[in-house]
């Protein structure tokens, strides 16, 4: 007889045989660029991290986060609608809403729990959901989530999108990542926000990786693209990049966050965020508009790194932001360049399928404002050993 643990090993078995087994590895931060692997001495640097602009480690967010000991109550004690919602949360949502320059703002757990939402929220029978075909996981499965039919076009291709967006549907929302979690090129936002204008698709733009870091006051790509909520009326961040925290928002239009107060039941049915984290993502959002400096020293990090990268014909793919993947292709290959690296004192993520499609697998390396030229120079020159071929 065939046991459910007997089912359970086959499929890890599987996994394990096709090198996608994950593994949990505990590390310790030692500063905004350095971990050590917990029980080891030695530091590695990280370029894993998506702490673009070294928040975590800012003195002024670890006392913001410090400043909460003295706050009579912790948690939110219920859901925002059943007794849960405090001055601060309306305070740090009004903030959002400012910064992007948008009618109002609505917080969530996590990015993943927003976009399982809002998808959920607004597709029912009868609607489209059409997304880039390299989306996040977490609008992927909102996707499938939702009752309405998800179609994915092909990476970037506008013509591709306009010919799943003509059909006939009650309801057509059009989503994409802002900036590519995996890949680090931008959506063509500007081309899409004027294909939803002409086909009344709703546009929304998951900006997760450009927040914080992209346009003149670092609030995102659409900032860098000049598109207001008129043409973007819904904007999905999270504090969990470049913020240095955990958590996530929606930001747009009155009607679209009055909607999804109503029907957006990861938000509806979960507990709200704790009163410390509130309070520390204000000093987050505070700080993002008070040191641009952070953001002119990443893009200088990244040019620098390209600039490198491209003399030693590393194989990187076409990306002008924090997140620079270096192609490998498979699986094994790409663990094996993660163990080399860390053997040099270097921590770089393999991602694998199902991250990224099969055959693509990749180190992502991620830059910080607070890598040193030294890291950067030293990272370049062990990459060239291993992965130029003589
Ligand atoms: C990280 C990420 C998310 C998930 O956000 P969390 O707050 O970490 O759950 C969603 N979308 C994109 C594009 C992301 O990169």
């Amino acid at each position: 007889m065939t046991t459910w643990r007997d089912v359970l090993d086959r499929r890890l078995q599987h996994h394990r045989e096709q090198q996608l087994e994950r593994q949990l590895i505990a590390f310790e931060t030692l500063d905004a660029t350095r971990i050590r692997m917990a029980g080891t001495n030695r530091p590695l640097v990280n370029f894993s991290s998506n702490d673009y602009l070294g928040l975590r480690s800012h003195p002024k967010l670890i006392s913001a986060a410090k400043i909460t000991t003295d706050f009579p109550v912790t948690g939110a004690g219920a859901a925002r609608l059943i007794g849960g919602n405090h001055p601060l949360h309306e305070q740090l949502e009004s903030e959002l809403a400012t910064f992007f320059q948008r009618d109002a703002a609505m917080l969530f757990s996590t990015g993943y729990v927003a976009n399982l939402s809002v998808l959920q929220a607004l597709c029912r029978r009868g609607d489209v959901i059409v997304q880039d075909r390299l989306c996040h996981a977490s609008l992927i499965d909102g996707g499938r989530l939702a009752d309405g039919k998800l179609l994915r076009y092909r990476h970037r291709d506008i013509e591709h999108c306009q010919t799943l967006l003509e059909q006939t549907a009650k309801l057509r929302v059009l989503a994409t990542d802002g900036v590519f979690s995996m890949d680090g090129d931008l959506a063509p936002v500007t081309a899409l926000a004027k294909l939803a204008r002409t086909l009344d698709a709703l546009f929304m733009v998951d900006d997760a990786h450009g927040i914080g870091v992209l346009g003149e006051t670092g609030s995102g790509l659409l900032e860098h693209a000049g598109l207001s909520q008129t043409e973007v009326p819904l904007l999905l961040g999270t504090f969990g990049k470049a913020f240095g925290l955990a958590g996530a928002f929606v930001t747009g239009s009155q009607v679209l966050i009055d909607y999804l107060r109503n029907f957006a039941r990861g938000w509806i049915y979960s507990t709200a965020t704790p009163l410390p984290l509130v309070i520390a993502q204000r000093a987050a959002l505070q700080l993002v508009q008070a040191e641009p400096e952070r953001r002119w020293q990443l893009q200088h990090n990244i040019a620098y790194f390209k600039q490198l990268a491209e003399q030693r014909l590393l194989p990187l793919l076409a990306s002008d932001t924090a997140i620079q993947p270096l192609l490998v292709g498979s699986s094994a290959a790409a663990l094996q360049l993660q163990a080399k690296l860390q053997s040099q004192g270097f921590y770089v993520a393999a991602i694998r399928p199902p991250t990224v499609p099969p055959g693509t697998s990749r180190l992502r390396i991620t830059l910080s404002s607070e890598h040193q030229q030294s890291d950067i120079e030293r990272l370049v020159a062990a990459l060239a050993v291993d992965i130029v071929p003589a």
